[in-house]
């Protein structure tokens, strides 16, 4: 029992830091620039198409999705248990480093004088700033290790997404991906899509529309395409279908990756989801042994493994 939650545990962070990779090299396309770029689709790193954009990254690393994971995982892992203030300061230092593919109202919260100090209300303050409209995903796509978190996944997934994100569909998109991997991955019975729209109800009412969505579609391109880029709700959507319609985690991988959109996070929240459900030994090799910064990746995770599961 303990290696099979041991298994889906690496799993979850392979699973998103795989999408994460993967999906880079699709995001920002449309369908037309996908079929001109990877006339047979994308599946392996080294077809990443080198524009601009792309190759600011080398082959098999990830981008800020992932990043601001670990900033999670390594603030948890510093203080043995959470605190919210290490880990506000972990972004902080992350956002001052000049990080590639920060999200501008990331950026924009980070970068507030005394954030390191007040970080909930520097985010509350931003999110008014924005007439209570902006709703990006930079909280949903580095909620995944939120979700193996032993206990208090809830309570956890709405304060660290309200560090930077404190609009209630994040919010809520955050509490429905942590608590669905926390259930995969500990054994627990998935919440079903009526009890994710319970919680939904909590946030706010729009979230089951974009949940209904997800279930009904058998493609998961309308999903990429049906709202804004970064929206949370989107990504949310994504996630879901893959979780709901994918029968392994390369099916899901590669569905979501060739879908383009905000496709590195899709993929990673989508895969996070998928590693948990299916665990790492479902994950084939090559997306493991492409990852560029791979050993980070394990270490983070055996440290994890050590505070979490006794
Ligand atoms: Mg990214």
């Amino acid at each position: 029992m303990k290696h099979e939650i041991i298994d889906r545990f690496r799993g979850c962070l392979y699973g998103q830091a795989i999408g994460d990779a993967l999906g880079l090299g699709t995001e920002c396309m449309t369908d037309e620039d996908i079929s001109w770029k990877y006339p047979n689709g994308l599946q392996h790193y080294n077809q990443i198409y080198q524009d601009r954009h792309r190759k600011r990254w080398e082959i098999g690393d990830w981008t800020d999705d992932t990043d601001m994971m670990l900033c999670i995982a390594d603030a948890v892992n510093e203080d043995k248990g959470v605190n919210f203030l290490n880990i506000a300061k972990h972004f902080k230092v992350w956002a001052e480093s000049m990080p590639m593919g920060i999200g501008s109202h990331t950026y924009k919260v980070l970068t507030i004088g005394d954030y390191a100090e007040k970080p909930f209300e520097v985010s509350y303050m931003a999110w008014k700033m924005s007439r209570y409209q902006s709703a990006a995903n930079g909280g949903l796509m580095r909620t995944s290790v939120v979700g193996l978190f032993p206990r208090e996944t809830t309570a956890c997934a709405e304060k660290i997404c309200q560090l930077t994100h404190y609009d209630p569909r994040c919010v809520g998109s955050c509490v429905i991906v942590s608590e669905l991997i926390h259930a995969l991955v500990y054994g627990i019975e998935p919440p079903t899509r009526y009890k994710m729209k319970d919680i939904a109800k909590q946030y706010d009412m729009e979230i089951c529309d974009y949940i209904d969505n997800a279930w009904a579609k058998t493609d998961v391109k309308p999903l990429v395409y049906y709202d804004n880029f970064g929206y949370t709700l989107v990504t949310l959507s994504v996630a879901l279908w893959a979780y709901w319609h994918a029968s392994s985690f390369e099916e899901g991988l590669l569905a979501v990756v060739n879908a383009g959109g905000d496709a590195d996070t899709n993929a990673a929240v989508a895969c996070a989801i998928l590693g948990a459900k299916y665990g790492f030994h479902a994950i084939p090799k090559e997306y493991v042994d492409g990852l560029l910064y791979k050993e980070t990746l394990d270490k983070t995770i055996d440290n994890l493994l050590n505070i979490c599961i006794k």
